[in-house]
């Protein structure tokens, strides 16, 4: 069950930026750039579009969840999982 993010699989979700670059045929119907966050933010999808940093709050965000590593094992016996830029792309064509 998932702590921070209503995806099952994952415990928390942490995106850098917003933006990522259509690169194949598999991002026709891309959720993450029609999501919620990239429509409020004005997100454009492309190579050379800007990508929308996030704030600093949410960049502190891993450091938070490690440091609370010790007790998520005693209660889950696994680390807990982060999906890294589900609305990003993490090695943006440049
Ligand atoms: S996030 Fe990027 S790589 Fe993933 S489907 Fe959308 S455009 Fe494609």
């Amino acid at each position: 069950m998932s702590e921070n993010s209503k995806i099952e699989w994952t415990d928390h979700t942490f995106n850098p930026w917003i933006g990522c670059t259509r690169v194949s045929p598999g991002c026709d119907h891309c959720y993450a750039a029609v999501s919620t966050p990239a429509r409020a933010m004005h997100v454009t999808w492309g190579t050379s579009e800007p990508r929308h940093r996030t704030a600093r709050s949410t960049w502190k965000d891993p450091v938070k969840w490690n440091a609370r590593h010790e007790t998520f094992f005693a209660e889950h016996g696994r680390r807990q999982r982060v999906f890294c830029a589900s609305l990003a792309d993490v090695f943006p064509a440049l």
